[in-house]
């Protein structure tokens, strides 16, 4: 079977993989579709994601979705050919964090196509995959495996409004307008904010912003743009530039809350800390997700419009151009790749 593993900086390579057998507990997927994810750009093109290096060759994609193939002895769940989602988390389950509910800060976790731990997890982009049988979800009626693919996108934009309280006739901006952007855009939408303000430098992704509910798109460099809001009772940070939370702080009101979702540079970040104290701005990080991933299925198979930010679809032997496009902001919106046996 072919599969898309990172060898390091630039080197992402389409090859011949063993074809994985599902142990104890397991089920084994024919991945139909792998959304590129920002993480996967960030290995492709800097060898790491935040401060995680790569530090072995790895299998990329954690947000797959196809139809189960089997499972290995003691693995239950939908039936063989069902459409499925794959939720890419393992948390421990004695951790901690586990034991207090905050299964997504997993001390020791398992997350697909991540180097976040040694070994690292290999992912999700090729043919086959081999997952605990726990995170398989059948799709909810309406909901295809295309738009199925935004599914752990949008649990993480759906975490990070949750992260942010309550959001129910508020305004919320958002900086960055890229998939996650324009996701944390249609998650607060759905969780009742009254105005969205969304800010990018490309006016090209501020249009998919649009699609997905923002009722105000600004230039990020321009601050004679007269959409800018006076202020905002949240902003959600998800551009993972330091400028984007330097904005999100100076234009959140007073006693506001800031959420950092985009992943910053690795190690320091400048940004106007003072405005954390003198304003008591409540500043908070978002990662992730945990039961996001079924609230997001469900989100998914009643709202239509979520396939207007699926941009391309493309062959898994076109990866590089896949990722090409999908790190081109001006060109693209969420890129899927497809292994259907045909391409
Ligand atoms: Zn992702
Ligand atoms: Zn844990």
């Amino acid at each position: 079977m072919l599969g898309c593993v990172i060898h390091g900086q630039g080197d992402l390579r389409v090859a011949e993989l063993p074809v994985p057998e599902p142990g104890p507990g397991q089920a084994l997927i024919a991945v139909r579709y792998g959304g590129v994810c920002g993480s996967d750009l960030h290995y492709w093109r800097h060898g790491g994601v935040g401060d995680f290096r790569l530090r072995e060759p790895m299998v990329l994609g954690h947000e797959v979705v196809g139809t189960v193939v089997t499972y290995g002895p003691g693995g239950a769940g939908p039936a063989p050919g069902t459409a499925v989602a794959v939720h890419p988390a393992t948390p421990c389950g004695v951790c901690p964090e586990c034991g207090a509910g905050r299964r997504n800060v997993c001390r020791d976790t398992r997350y697909l196509g991540s180097a976040a731990r040694f070994p690292h997890v290999q992912g999700g982009f090729a043919d086959r995959v081999v997952v605990p049988s726990g995170q398989v979800r059948a799709l909810p009626d309406g909901l295809g495996l295309r738009r199925a693919a935004l599914a752990e996108p949008l649990a993480v934009a759906l975490h990070a409004v949750r992260r942010a309280g309550e959001v129910a006739g508020r305004h919320v901006l958002v900086t960055g307008a890229g998939p996650i952007g324009c996701l944390v855009v249609a998650a607060a939408k759905a969780a009742g904010a009254a105005q969205v303000t969304v800010s990018d430098l490309l006016p090209e992704a501020l249009e998919y912003a649009r699609i997905a509910g923002a009722g105000t798109v600004v230039r990020a460099d321009d601050p004679d743009d007269r959409g800018w809001p006076g202020e905002v009772d949240v902003a959600v940070e998800a551009s993972g530039v330091a400028a984007g939370l330097d904005t999100c702080l100076r234009r959140v009101r007073r006693g506001g809350v800031v959420v950092q979702l985009g992943m910053l540079p690795a190690g320091h970040s400048p940004f106007a800390g003072n405005l954390v104290v003198s304003r008591e701005i409540e500043l908070r990080g978002a990662f992730r997700f945990d039961g996001e991933f079924d609230d997001a299925l469900t989100l998914l198979a009643g709202v239509p419009a979520f396939d207007g930010l699926i941009s391309a679809v493309v062959p898994v032997g076109e990866v590089e151009s896949a990722f090409a496009l999908a790190a081109d902001r001006s060109r693209s919106c969420k890129v899927l790749l497809d292994f259907a046996p045909s391409s």
